[in-house]
């Protein structure tokens, strides 16, 4: 029969739980003491670090998180500026990447589009409208611009529109 994996129990300490797999005779379990709070942890609740000789890393992982969240918290700001001059100097890419993005997913993209707007159509209309109200003499404006320079593209559509008239 197959040895079932050994079940760990987290009433009972890695050491004592370690202590007890080996007395039960299931597979000899490493440990190792993290150099931040001191504990006896299981090899497993340590990180991989190929440049360590034993392969992990000097902190345990609930200590690496705290550790990293610390860090988060102290260099915040320089973090937030690395990240933005990021975003600033790598615009082509970010680009590239966007429109590859939107380029293989069109379907999906401007169905949940449509869906957004069907959703939304209302209250779009009445935003529109608002925007109009108050800003009657702009839109005016640039209602006459648009037609001026559309002219062309305004007449034909009329011709389109008398010849399916008849
Ligand atoms: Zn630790």
């Amino acid at each position: 029969m197959a040895k079932k994996p050994y079940e760990f129990d987290t009433r009972f300490s890695d050491v004592e739980q370690g202590l007890q797999a080996r007395e039960d005779g299931i597979k000899p379990i490493r440990f190792k003491v993290c150099s931040k709070c001191g504990e006896t942890k299981l090899l497993s609740k340590f990180a991989t670090e190929r440049r360590n000789s034993d392969g992990k890393m000097a902190i345990c992982k609930s200590c690496r998180i705290i550790e990293a969240r610390l860090y988060y918290y102290k260099n915040k700001q320089r973090i937030l500026a690395r990240y933005k001059i990021y975003r600033a100097t790598h615009l082509r890419e970010r680009k590239t990447y966007s429109r590859i993005y939107q380029e293989k997913n069109r379907e999906k993209l401007s169905k949940l589009a449509s869906e957004w707007y069907q959703k939304n159509k209302e209250a779009i209309k009445k935003r529109n409208l608002k925007y109009y109200e108050e800003n009657r003499e702009a839109c005016n404006q640039r209602r006459k611009l648009w037609i001026e320079n559309n002219k062309e593209k305004i007449r034909e559509y009329n011709r389109e529109y008398k010849k399916l008239r008849k």
